[in-house]
């Protein structure tokens, strides 16, 4: 199937069975924001949980094969912004941007490409396209061909691209560019920057004072509360904190359905380690995340991680990996998560706007090289004295391995990588068209429906009894309505993996069909057994 039908598939089945929506539709939308359905919110919310269950409460061990340690964290929205100040984004959070004069559109100005003067255009102008959106490259390219035929000539459309930005501050070059979406040329404005983060004020008076920020990320609420969690539980270097919550980015141009969105949940956790463990960490969260997306159903060779080259890395780092994906709206692999090596910068921002320390004492190392010196009065003394020389040996600044994650780009790549139309039986045994969302059992929105194949004969009091049981463990459905062809097709379009349908022999014998989703087998168990046997196919 093209990648361009299959967007349009999943986005069109997102909305009629109820994953996701448009923000406030009825009032025609809002550009940038989505919610999420019935069935979105139990996909979006069995992602969070698996993350937290696999990461926080019950990590891989570690590169030596010790436990990890993680404890979680959930912080406010807005914060001082200090916070803000102190991170770099109040003065430097900026995408560069520009605007059409004639379709009134706003860009990002390093995601515009445009095709280079080429010698058969004619005449010779500049087709400006959004980078990673076919639809956009499409219509540069339509609109190249017609320009060149128009001159006797022929466009192809493997002419090179340059990023905008290279031309973009050049008045006449500018001057030969047709933007995205308009024919004419000269419309676009030079680059700008732009602050992507959302403003408020916290208070009644809308004045600079009380100017607050919609976080833009949850990591800054991670390391403004690093301090509080040493000092409040019992962690010690390396451990991780980790936080799930929403982010606002007033991103320019969102786009690609939910993958580029001004309010997003993130999943990040900064991992705290000495200085001299850093790189292994780092390589340690690098394999471990990206693993973790296979292991729940995501295909090898549409996940990528992409290692910046020395040149892209940010001055402080000795590393960051982009985990991609090959969504169906790009011909290129897209970012769901970056870990990145963040050294010391941000722990060291903080200290020096706050004035507070956020030195790490390792006790351990203390006591063990002055074992009978070391007494727990001493070593609080010895903190509360920097002058102290010796101490310098035993406080530093940890260093942070950042995984941050995406939820919601993590969602839209599982509908994705679920969508899939085969061949399955009606119940005459005709095959037919089935279109089916293979979500990993885990994450699927329901893990089971009970079916009665009539609704007489004891076997609706077997199914409700089965289905009442069940839904104290499980999101369940129960379902009645139709011949179970019907009932099975209706399953498998919203991903529920597995049947259970209550028949005769079940009043004769107790024993129900369990049917799988992907391959369709059916089996006969006792009714008894089926809560264990969905805890073992769920996991
Ligand atoms: P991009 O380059 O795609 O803008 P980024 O490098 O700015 O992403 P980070 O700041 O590293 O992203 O944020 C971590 C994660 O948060 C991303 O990998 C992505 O999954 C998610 N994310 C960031 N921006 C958005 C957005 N506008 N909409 C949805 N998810 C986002």
């Amino acid at each position: 199937m093209p990648s361009s039908d299959l967007m349009e598939k999943v986005v069109s089945l997102c909305r009629k069975r109820g994953f996701i929506f448009q923000s406030s539709e009825i009032y025609g939308g809002i550009n940038g924001f989505w919610d999420y359905g019935p069935l979105g919110v139990e996909l979006k919310k069995n992602i969070k949980d698996a993350w937290w269950r696999d990461m926080v409460r019950n990590p891989p061990l570690g590169p030596n094969g010790q436990e990890i340690t993680m404890v979680g964290l959930d912080c406010s929205i807005i914060m001082n912004r200090k916070v803000w100040e102190a991170s770099g984004h109040a003065a430097g959070f900026q995408d560069p941007m520009c605007d059409c004069k004639e379709s009134k559109k706003r860009y990002r100005a390093d995601q515009l490409e445009v095709f280079t003067g080429h010698p058969e255009m004619t005449p010779p102008l500049m087709y400006a396209f959004i980078k990673g959106d076919e639809d956009s490259l499409k219509a540069a390219v339509k609109k190249a061909e017609k320009a060149a035929r128009s001159g006797g000539k022929k466009f192809t459309s493997a002419v090179a691209s340059v990023s905008y930005m290279t031309i973009a501050n050049n008045p006449d070059i500018r001057a030969t560019v047709v933007g995205p979406d308009v024919d004419v040329p000269g419309t676009l404005t030079e680059a700008r920057a732009f602050n992507l983060m959302f403003e408020s004020h916290a208070g009644a008076i809308k004045d600079d004072d009380n100017l607050v920020y919609l976080r833009p990320e949850t990591a800054q609420g991670i390391f403004a509360n690093f301090k509080n969690v040493v000092d409040s539980s019992r962690v010690k270097v390396p451990f991780g904190i980790a936080q799930i919550g929403k982010a606002f980015r007033n991103e320019v141009n969102p786009r690609n359905y939910t993958f580029r969105s001004r309010e997003f949940e993130q999943m990040e956790i900064e991992f705290f380690c000495h200085p001299s463990e850093s790189r292994m960490w780092y390589e340690y969260w690098r394999d471990v995340r990206k693993n973790w997306y296979s292991t729940l159903g995501i295909k090898s060779e549409k996940l990528k991680p992409r290692e910046q080259t020395s040149e892209e890395l940010a001055h402080y780092s000795v590393g960051t990996t982009d985990i991609e994906y090959l969504f169906p709206f790009s011909d290129e692999h897209q970012e769901l998560e970056g870990v990145a090596h963040r050294g010391a910068f941000d722990l060291t921002a903080h200290m020096t706007k706050s004035g507070q320390s956020l030195l790490y004492f390792d006790e351990d190392a203390w006591n063990r090289d002055a074992t009978g010196r070391a007494t727990n009065s001493f070593v609080t003394w010895m903190k509360g004295n920097p002058a102290a020389e010796e101490i310098g040996k035993y406080q530093f600044i940890p260093h942070v391995i950042e995984p941050s994650a995406g939820a919601d780009r993590f969602t839209l790549a599982v509908l994705c990588e679920a969508y899939t139309e085969d061949k399955a039986p009606d119940s005459s045994g005709k095959m037919e068209e089935r279109l089916v969302m293979k979500f990993h059992p885990r994450l699927a929105p329901i893990k089971a429906a009970i079916f009665p194949l009539v609704k007489k004969d004891g076997m609706p009091e077997k199914a409700t009894a089965l289905y009442r049981e069940l839904k104290a463990h499980f999101n369940v459905q129960y379902d009645d309505g139709g011949a179970v062809g019907r009932r099975y097709r209706r399953q498998d379009e919203i991903g529920t993996p597995f049947c259970i349908t209550i028949d005769g022999d079940t009043i004769k014998d107790d024993t129900v069909t369990i049917r799988d989703r992907d391959t369709l087998v059916q089996r006969r168990i006792p009714i008894g057994s089926v809560l264990t046997e969905l805890r073992t196919l769920i996991g």
